[in-house]
This record gives structure tokens, sequence and C-alpha cells, in this order.
């Protein structure tokens, strides 16, 4: 555990506080999450990716904002952008667990239904002897694992229908639907080769019955698979269902929607009950929706992908023209004259490590109640910045504030 035990409570008051607290008006909160855009300098004593780029617009919105920084989930842990969303989202991810199988499905769009069980799928070599000589198949195009899903997709046992849709190379998500299940379950993935895959075991008495059926599910995708090489066989993990989250407008008493291009944020964005706005497939279309939108929704959270990419390539100078790309729309966004400004990462992204980090992500919160802190905006800046350093959900109830949406608590 991650937390103490007094520290979950104190979450959990502050979450009943808030409810307590929130009242409604006109304002309107633009929530702009550029993806991993926390970075660091590629070399010893350069500049990180913020402070590379020419962002004039930027820090001219900067300049008029309060900064800081926010810890995704805690000092020194690096997350995935699902709890790292969740978090921003003002819901604690260590409280609200989303599960591998759900992201899996979340992020092919795959829409899930309430007692919907999703696995993630690995299509992984087998041997003559029942071994697995491979947890990847030789990472297999997504072209033959489509082909490979199809053969087990529509699969059907007892009352259960199961879903086979491929996600990228050698990953598919698999999905139970048409029962109540548990999701307390062990992976077949033995994450070794040379040995079998597990049997799916329960790790509840009350899983036995969804235990029972993934195996089931195993042992006839083997016999579908039973000619094809090099994937046949399918290795399961992640077994997971929707957490049951309070929605974003029972919690915030806000009508939110989302402004994002890749299926993966429009399904975070959709667990909280956000209305997913077909956005189109660039930052010129995402604008113009959140423009077209402005006037049927209280929140709206805006999402850019490509300072994460990039990243993750390990590419400095992409990532600095990443986030110029961003900075020319900066203008269109203030044109809408939002009440409240929040435009952050949902984790750091250095190119230096091509991944995911824990280093703390650069914030920055407009509004006509804050005190501008006059700099321009970069990780050097927002560590010294008026809003401290904070946890992620800590961000929004100070969004609410500056809308002023939270009555005063206490006499
Ligand atoms: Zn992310």
């Amino acid at each position: 555990m991650l937390v103490s035990h007094l520290e979950d409570r104190e979450v959990a008051l502050y979450d009943d506080l808030l409810e307590r607290l929130v009242k409604k008006n006109s304002s309107k909160i633009l929530l702009v999450i550029l993806d991993g855009v926390g970075g660091l300098p590629f070399h010893p004593g350069g500049g990180t990716e913020l402070e590379e780029a020419s962002t004039a617009e930027l820090d001219k919105l900067a300049r008029t904002s309060a900064l800081g920084l926010h810890d995704p989930i805690a000092p020194g842990i690096t997350p995935g952008s699902g709890p790292a969303h969740l978090g921003v989202f003002g819901y604690d991810p260590l409280r609200w667990d989303i599960g591998r199988g759900v992201l899996a499905a979340l992020g092919i769009g795959f829409d899930l239904e309430k007692d919907d069980l999703a696995a993630r799928g690995n299509f992984a070599t087998m041997d003559d002897a029942g071994n697995i000589t491979d947890r990847r198949a030789g990472r297999i195009s997504s072209e033959t694992n489509a082909e490979l899903s199809a053969l087990l997709n529509g699969m059907k046992i007892g009352d259960v229908d199961v879903i086979v849709k491929t996600v990228k190379e050698h990953r598919a998500a698999v999905i139970f639907r048409g029962g109540q299940f548990s999701d307390n379950l062990a992976d077949s993935d033995p994450q070794v080769t040379g040995v079998p895959a597990k049997r799916v075991e329960p790790l509840e008495p009350g899983a036995k019955a969804s235990a029972d059926l993934a195996n089931a599910f195993a042992e006839e995708a083997n016999r579908r698979l039973a000619d094809r090489s090099p994937a046949n066989t399918i290795l399961l993990r992640g077994f997971a269902r929707l957490p049951d989250i309070p929605s974003f407008e029972s919690r915030y008493g806000m009508k939110a929607c989302a402004v994002a291009t890749y299926p993966m944020y429009k399904g975070l964005a959709r667990l909280v009950g956000m209305d997913v706005l077909d956005a189109g497939e660039s930052l010129d279309t995402q604008v113009e929706t959140l423009r077209k939108a402005w006037g049927d929704y209280d929140f709206f959270f805006l999402h850019y992908k490509y300072t994460d990419s990039r990243g993750e390539d390990g590419d400095f100078g992409a990532k600095v023209r990443a986030i110029e790309d961003f900075d020319r729309r900066v203008p269109d966004l203030v044109a809408l004259e939002p009440d409240v400004v929040v435009l952050t990462g949902d984790h750091s992204t250095p190119s230096a490590l091509k991944s995911h980090s824990w280093h703390p992500v650069p914030l920055l919160l407009r509004s006509r109640y804050v005190i501008p802190d006059l700099m321009d905006f970069n990780e050097k800046n927002c560590s010294r910045g008026n809003l401290g350093r904070m946890r992620a959900l800590e961000i929004m109830p100070l969004a609410m504030a500056n809308a002023l949406r939270l009555e005063k608590y206490g006499a």
C-alpha cells in the first residue's frame, strides 16, 4: 500500500466535503491535458522540452496564471495514463483501480457494459508438449492478429458471449458478456517460457464460475488456433470489471464533455460519465469541436496526445515541435474566455527516458482569482510557482474554487 490508513481516510473525507460544498453557476472550466508534457534535459546542462520549445502563446498564458507542480499518484511513482487521468479528474487513483483488461478495452474504443468482464489477451506460441515457447508469438502483425481474433470472436459459452478484439501486434482484448462475473482471477500467462499456460484460478470462492468460464474459453481457443503458426494459443491477464465510479456530474455538479482523438482517453472520459464529442483527428478539429460545444457544457476536457508519443519515441526535437504545434492553438482556446483554465499533463514523459516517469508535472491555473506568477511555462518555473506542489486529485477542487463553485466550509 502506498498510502497510510489515515491518508486514505483523509481522501474520503475530502471527497465527502467536496460533495457537500459544490454549488452551480454559469462559469466554464477548460482542462487541457498535454499528455506526458513534463520532461528533462536530453543532455546534461541542456534545457527540457518545454524550455527549448518556442512557446510565445503558452508563455503569455502562463504569465497571467499561477504555476505549480502535481504528483499524479505520489512522489516516485510512475503512472500509466489511466490512473494519471483519473487523478487529474479528481478521483483517487489508488481507490479507483482500473484494471488492465478494462484499459485494453477502453484503448480500442470498445464500449464496455457495466457487468462485462474484460481481460488482456496475448497471442502466444505453444509447443507440442503444451509448453509456452514465445509469450508474444514473435509479435505477429496486427493484420494476423485481426484474423485470429475473428476466429475466436463470437464464441458462446453457455449463456455468455465472448468478444475478442484486436489491440495491436500480439495483444487483444477479451470481453465476457452476459453474466455476473468476478474479476478476482489470477492470470493464465505464466510470465516465463518453457512451462504450460496456467489455469485461471479464482482468488476468492465466489470467483470459481468466472474462472471456469475463462478456462473454457482458453480450451476452445486452443482448439480453434491449433493449426495456426506461430500464434496457436492465447494467454489471459489483467481480468477486470468497470469500477463503479461516481459520475463527474454527480460529483461536481457540472455537465462535462471530452474533446479527444485517441480511444483510450475517450474511454477514460466515458468512464467518469463525460460526454465524448466527435472531435475528428487533429488539433484543428478538436478546437473547432470545442468552439461549437462551448454553449452546451460547464466543463471541457481537451486531450493532446503528441507530447507523450514523441517523448516515448525518445525524440526530443519532435516533442519540442509537438509542444510548439500546440502553442499555436492557445489563442483559440483563450478566445473562448473560459473562467478557469487548467493546463497540465497527466504525467511526465521525458524524451531522455523514452517512457512515462515519476517526475512531478508542470501545472498552470488561470482565473480572475489567482496571483499570477509572471513566469513562462516550464518545469523550473512551475517548481517556484505559488500553487506549490500538490497531488493530482487536488487540482479539481482548486479549479472549482476558482470557478466560485464551492461554498464556504462551516460558519
Ligand atoms: Zn499519458
